[in-house]
């Protein structure tokens, strides 16, 4: 039932289906947990002097003049002025003449819109109209804002929305009594129409909490219970240090890291003690990740066993591709490494299929291509993935499940043994939180980057700076470098206020001279897409990316040397410190600008401490401590581990707790089969379907 498609839902037709498949919502089920991604709280009026430019506001006055109606090619314009002691606000209107008999002078209203200057004058352009009366009785209430797409405005989302709200199937309850009373959790259905509809904070609280809760409580019901199935213990991939490591330590261009030679060492110890390694390195952006995995991946050439190297993107696969032949040309390696993407054409598929089997290749580096049916590899020993949390759980265990198939006995028969399991992580995540999350790995911390380093320059601006930082921009890109200017939208929506990122490009290219290569990057696009711009700007073809927030992710182009990040305030500082971390990675000195659009107070002080750290672990608890933990309806802390609504910064204690019954759960039923588990089992399972579904993105 909730499995229809939204067609099936009054008022939706073939159209509009079409654009809601464009965010993701092809059924009702996808309607309901189509969340909203803010709310629109109506807040107490203020008189017209107290408004300010770019802010949403409601303004209260009487009214002391008509308003006047003039006539327009294409309609009429009712324009009136509030006035008070501090300042005037100009009203405007189009197309609504009937406002003329409403709008009587000596009356008071309240208006509510967005504030713009208009030559020179601060004007509310089509506010909403409310008597004082009508106006106190929305006062507090919370309007959803969902994601939209051109053609899909909020508007007919939310009357979407209510009505699948009404046309919905109801769920039985599947959380056990005893936790709902424990903690206080919303009744199911309840929770899903409340954060839809709130009438206020309290509402939206206790609506979210339950859901959060769900999120948290399946994702680590589904991760440990698969952990219960991996195999754990000895090796029979069991290494000695061998002469292309010892090779590689001497030749390095570079010297590690104090903490680079102690986690090293940890990996290393890991591969040679006969237990199967499940490891995550946690580290900084840019604190030299990579290298390390090179490493070990040699180790495991030096053993006469196949490694492999999993990215979550194209673009990054590739990167590390280049990176490896180089560094091994360099060093004098002997070892042959191949690449294995989805956008390889069938015969080069086949061919570099051909050289894993016979293994005539040592090293695969790859996107999740590597874990499709068709390769077979001969004596897997390692997989590393790079950027792990970009994989849903089901991806790591998949590509594990391989290597425990791949290495044949005499008698022909799968001699066994799981690979060694490594994986690298740049989310900025403390100890205690990396622990319940990947709970069923040891945890390595790279806390240190390599001191050769100019640190990025930062400044935070308001948006009258833009044309200083497009000239900033245009004498860079003249120096022979490049930019990124991050938008948090892909395109322009009717109710969110942020830059977008293809109109972006449009004024950029405007703005900066003709000979500026400018493009644009984001999700909606392909990844063959995706990929070609990325790699046009990796060699430097286009000179400026406007892009959002895709770029966040480990790509390394060390020649750019500007990141523009416009709607500053829209980030959490440790997705901040994500983005400054593509530049400042070449000799030459980086800088990171952050403009901040909204001109409120306390955002410059929250993006200041980026100016003080580069440290992504202290950045992320600095600023939590600053918004508090029940802020909720400003930023993400971190875009990284894919939940719904959940944020395992600002939901940390309630992780905590989730975590802890989730093992007292499993303790008592294992395989969740008595009587009251049933339905939690059959959710659990749906989560691990769904994240292995997500393997083939
Ligand atoms: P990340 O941890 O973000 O994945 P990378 O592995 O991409 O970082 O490293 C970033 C850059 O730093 C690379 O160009 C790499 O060669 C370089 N690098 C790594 N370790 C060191 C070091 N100890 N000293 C100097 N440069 C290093
Ligand atoms: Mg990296």
């Amino acid at each position: 039932m909730n499995n229809e498609p939204i067609i099936s839902l009054k008022g939706i037709g073939e159209k509009t289906a079409g654009l809601f498949a464009r965010i993701g919502v092809e059924t009702v089920e996808d309607l309901l947990h189509n969340y909203p991604r803010a709310y629109d709280e109506y807040t107490p009026p203020v008189s017209a002097g107290e408004v300010k430019e770019g802010a949403v506001a409601a303004v209260i006055g009487r009214l002391t003049q008509t308003a006047s109606v003039k006539r327009i090619p294409g309609g009429e314009v009712v324009t009136l002025q509030l006035r008070d002691t501090a300042g005037v606000l100009q009203l405007v209107w189009f197309h609504m003449p009937y406002l003329r008999q409403t709008l009587q002078v000596g009356r008071i209203f309240v208006f509510r819109g967005k504030v713009v200057k208009k030559n020179q004058r601060l004007t509310m352009e089509q506010p909403e109209v409310f008597t004082q009366e009508e106006y106190g009785k929305r006062m507090h209430s919370l309007q959803p804002v969902y994601s939209q797409t051109k053609g899909l405005g909020n508007r007919t989302i939310v009357r979407a929305v209510a009505q699948a709200l009404a046309a919905r199937q109801m769920e039985r309850e599947y959380m056990p009594d005893d936790l709902r009373r424990k903690y206080e959790l919303a009744e199911y259905n309840y929770a899903v129409e409340h954060i839809h509809f709130p009438a206020d904070r309290q509402e939206l609280l206790f609506a979210r909490k339950r859901l959060v809760f769900d999120e948290f409580f399946f994702f680590l019901l589904a991760v440990r219970s698969l952990k219960e199935r991996r195999g754990e213990g000895d090796s029979s991939f069991v290494m000695k240090r061998g002469p292309q490591v010892e090779r590689l330590c001497r030749t390095l261009p570079f010297c590690l890291t104090k903490a680079q030679e102690r986690v090293l060492g940890e990996v290393l110890g890991d591969l040679e003690s006969g237990r199967v390694m499940n490891r995550l390195i946690q580290g900084d952006v840019g604190s030299g990740k990579t290298i390390l995995a090179v490493f070990a991946l040699l180790e495991a050439v030096d053993n006469g066993y196949q490694g492999a190297l999993m990215a979550p993107t194209e673009v990054l696969a590739k990167q590390h591709f280049e990176t490896v032949s180089r560094l091994f040309e360099t060093c004098g390696i002997v070892c042959s490494v191949v690449l294995v993407t989805g956008s390889m054409t069938a015969k080069k598929k086949r061919e570099a299929y051909r050289q894993i089997e016979s293994h005539e290749a040592d090293l695969i580096i790859g996107t999740h291509a590597l874990i499709q049916e068709k390769v077979r590899y001969d004596r897997l020993a390692l997989v590393i993935t790079d950027e792990q949390h970009r994989f849903g759980v089901g991806q790591r265990e998949a590509l594990g499940v391989k290597g425990a198939g791949s290495t044949h006995g005499k008698d022909g028969e799968a001699a066994g043994g799981m690979p060694h399991v490594l994986v690298m992580s740049a989310t900025p995540i403390p100890r205690t939180l990396a622990i319940i999350l990947y709970g069923d790995l040891d945890i390595s911390m790279i806390d240190e980057v390599p001191a050769n380093r100019l640190p990025v320059r930062n400044c935070v601006v308001d948006t009258g700076y833009r044309e200083n930082a497009y000239r900033f921009i245009a004498r860079e890109v003249a120096a022979g470098h490049q930019a990124y200017v991050i938008c948090p939208m892909v395109e322009e929506s009717e109710m969110i206020e942020a830059e977008n990122v293809l109109d972006y490009t449009r004024r950029l290219r405007r703005e900066l001279p003709s000979s500026v290569r400018v493009e644009s990057l984001h999700g909606r696009m392909k990844g063959k897409e995706k990929n070609a711009v990325m790699e046009r700007f990796a060699s430097g073809e286009i000179q400026v990316l406007v892009s959002t927030t895709v770029v966040e992710v480990g790509v390394n182009v060390p020649n750019a040397t500007v990141m523009m990040i416009e709607n500053a305030e829209r980030f959490g500082l440790a997705q901040l410190h994500q983005l400054r971390g593509r530049v400042g990675r070449g000799r030459a000195q980086s800088y990171c600008i952050m403009v901040d659009g909204s001109g409120e107070d306390g955002v410059r002080e929250r993006l200041d401490i980026l100016n003080r750290s580069n440290d992504g672990f202290f950045i992320a608890s600095e600023d939590l401590k600053l918004r508090g933990p029940g802020d909720i309806f400003g930023v993400r802390q971190s875009g990284e581990l894919e939940f719904r609504l959940a944020d395992v910064f600002t939901d940390a204690d309630l992780l905590k707790i989730v975590s802890g019954e989730v093992n007292l759960l499993l303790q008592q039923d294992p395989m969740l089969d008595a009587p009251g588990h049933q339905e939690l089992k059959r959710r659990m399972e749906r989560y691990q379907a769904e994240h292995s579904e997500r393997m083939n993105l």
